[in-house]
């Protein structure tokens, strides 16, 4: 027969191995394992042989009977049970068993079961010990257990707070007892949120219904300490039901974000600052408009843009007493037209601040809920760009002055010769008058004529000194409603003797029944004088064919058509590299030019919303065009509203 197979005994290699690993997590090597085993048997059952015999003797010396020594007994099993395991109950039951029967059993001292009653007797006692002491072992355990829990919950950094249905305190955890400065012992059956003085985010009604449905909630509270000192918690809470469904505790548990917050609140302050230092910076405002309640808001740059102190409710009514008087119907209207509906507003408008300065703003809005009418917008204090566009139309205004001035000193011999002519003219009808007044009987019919002659030179030359005094003067721009064929007749009379000198055959094609434009008389004078004297220098030395000058002006059939007048010459045309450059201010082909003529021209035409524009012609030369708007109702409105932009 085979001898059965040894179990296999760890090698010792690994037994080594286990050792090791024992000691790595700090537990005993196996072997001093089994021996420490063996000798807490030793001490524990030891102690419980000399518990029982010092009981066995006490119940013997005071003569106890057997049923109170079995009392006794079991309460001493029970105890040792408590500190050992099961195996030591089961041994401490058997001693008493024994000690029962050999010391009160009858006959005593002898371990014969005399009756046969006895016997189920200690049966029952052994069993009844040991279904006891398993019970006391397990609840034992059980509360060890529960202990142990709680313990980990107090491991937490997180306050865990459990109350009853009626709001009073049963759990309090040392989570709590740290950030609250409340011990549990004080704590325990008093209500919670009074004791931390709980200001909830919301109605506590509203947090109490989520918590029935939901069975949670989780929300800010701000909860007081023990030292006064308030708290921001980020609380959680959950509801716990009994076996019947019914609530029977609520168990909060908290994390402190106060610094958290504090952090929050200081990024979002400097946030505020940066924007505000931008705001200033670019002088840019911000708002908002609830035109339901009328509320409005301003950023710290608006009230100083409207020139308010911070500490005062900002309003409609307040940005209306700013509002520049040639400003405040306009303003009025868009007022109206932004609470009519959703609308974008881009719009400019000037404030007259209680000193007396004028101040431009440029402001942007847009509707910004689809539920509800509210505005969001931008305001820029764009004074400082205004006033340079200003001092530059200014500086535009009088280079366009000097021009003129440069433009009449190469015309003064042609004006000289305008204004010799009639002089002459008066000065030969006054001596053919005086021959006449001479006869014998003086010719008084041919006198008046002669008179009426001279009065007629003396308007021509009036006329002409007028003209090129308005032209030469330093005059504010006047812009009415103006007929262009007038200007373009007044201007040739400028330069009728240039006309004449260069030999050139000016034709002027000017359509009847031309609308109006609304624009500054000297100024589109220049303009046309500038494109004429260029036509007639560009046909300057030209002697391979007959010269052509022509100025036209034209509209065409539609309401919104503009006014045209073209000045078109037969030259050299423009070169294709010279093309683009022909605007910029001192671009010049010519040996004596300035280059000026030109850009100051655009300026004219654009200040005057007209476009200007240079082509070459089918055959020879160029053509320059300038198209002015119609003068309407609209652009008179809004030259008196913009003030007279120079
Ligand atoms: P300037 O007459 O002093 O040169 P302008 O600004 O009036 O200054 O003209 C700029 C340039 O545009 C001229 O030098 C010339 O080259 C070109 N130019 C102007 N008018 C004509 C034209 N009718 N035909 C061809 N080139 C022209």
């Amino acid at each position: 027969m085979a001898s059965p197979s040894p179990s296999p005994s760890p090698s010792p290699d690994s037994r080594r191995r286990k050792d090791a690993q024992s000691a790595a997590f700090g537990a005993l090597p196996e072997e001093a394992n089994h021996y420490a085993q063996l000798r807490h048997f030793g001490f524990v059952w030891s102690a419980g042989i000399v518990a029982f015999a010092l009981i066995t003797w006490a119940c013997i010396a005071l003569g106890i009977d057997e049923s109170a020594a079995k009392c006794i007994y079991l309460t001493a099993i029970v105890f040792l049970s408590l500190i050992d395991s099961f195996v030591s109950s089961v041994v401490f039951c058997v001693i008493a068993v024994f000690c029962l029967d050999y010391f009160f059993g009858q006959p005593p001292f002898t371990l014969r079961v005399p009756s046969a009653g006895h016997l189920p007797d200690l049966l029952t006692f052994l069993a009844a010990s040991l279904v006891i002491t398993a019970l006391v072992r397990h609840t034992h355990k059980l509360g060890r257990a529960q202990r142990e829990q709680a313990s980990l919950l107090d491991l937490t950094h997180d306050t865990i707070v459990v109350r009853d249905t009626g709001g009073a305190i049963t759990y309090w955890n040392r989570g709590a007892q740290r950030l609250y400065g409340w011990e549990k012992d004080e704590v325990l059956g008093k209500p919670l949120h009074e004791l931390l003085k709980t200001h909830f985010p919301v109605q506590l009604q509203q947090i109490v219904d989520t918590l029935g449905a939901t069975g949670h909630w989780e929300g800010e509270l701000v909860c007081t300490t023990r030292d006064g000192a308030e708290r921001v918690i980020a609380s959680r809470w959950s509801l716990q039901r009994g076996a019947d469904g019914e609530p029977v505790a609520t168990l909060e548990s908290g994390t402190d974000i106060t610094d958290r917050k504090r952090a929050e609140d200081a990024l979002r302050r400097s946030e505020a600052t940066y924007l505000a230092e931008a705001q200033k910076l670019s002088a840019t405002g911000s708002f908002g408009w609830d035109i339901e309640s009328g509320r409005v808001f301003w950023s710290e740059q608006s009230f100083r843009i409207f020139g308010y102190e911070t500490d005062i409710e900002p309003t409609l009514d307040r940005v209306i007493q700013r509002i520049h008087p040639d400003d405040i119907n306009f303003v009025h209207d868009l007022v109206e037209h932004a609470s009519s509906g959703r609308h974008s507003l881009d719009f400019e408008h000037r404030l007259l601040m209680p000193d007396g300065t004028t101040k431009y703003l440029h402001v942007v809005a847009h509707a910004i809920e689809a539920d509800r009418l509210r505005y969001a917008g931008a305001i820029m204090d764009i004074t400082a760009a205004r006033q340079t566009e200003l001092r530059l139309q200014d500086a535009q205004a009088e280079l366009a002055r000097i021009t003129r001035l440069t433009m009449l000193g190469e015309l003064s011999a042609s004006i000289a010769h305008e204004v010799g002519q009639p002089l002459s003219a008066t000065v030969t009808s006054a001596e053919a008058s005086l021959r006449w007044l001479d006869r014998d009987p003086p010719r008084l019919d041919e006198v008046k004529s002669g008179l009426t002659r001279i009065i007629s030179e003396a308007q021509r030359s009036f006329q002409i000194v007028r003209r090129v005094r308005t032209l030469a003067q330093k005059n504010p721009v006047q812009k009415a409603a103006i007929d262009v064929n007038e200007i373009v007749n007044e201007s040739v009379a400028l330069i009728q003797r240039e006309i004449f000198r260069h030999r050139v055959p000016l034709q002027l094609k000017l359509a009847h029944d031309l609308p109006l434009v609304f624009a500054d008389r000297i100024q589109l004078q220049q303009v046309v004088i500038n494109l004429a004297m260029n036509g007639i220098q560009a046909l300057d030395g030209m002697i391979d064919r007959p010269r052509e000058l022509s100025i036209e002006t034209r509209t065409g059939p539609a309401r919104d058509d503009p006014v045209v007048i073209a000045v078109k010459d037969n030259g050299a045309g423009i070169s294709r590299e010279n093309e683009a450059r022909l605007f910029e201010a001192f671009f010049t082909t010519k040996p004596q030019g300035t280059g000026i003529g030109l850009s100051i021209c655009r300026s004219i035409i654009e200040a005057h919303h007209g476009t200007i524009r240079a082509s070459n012609n089918d055959g020879y030369g160029a053509t320059f065009e300038c198209a002015l708007p119609r003068a309407s109702a609209d652009s008179v409105d809004e030259f008196s509203r913009a003030g007279s932009p120079a």
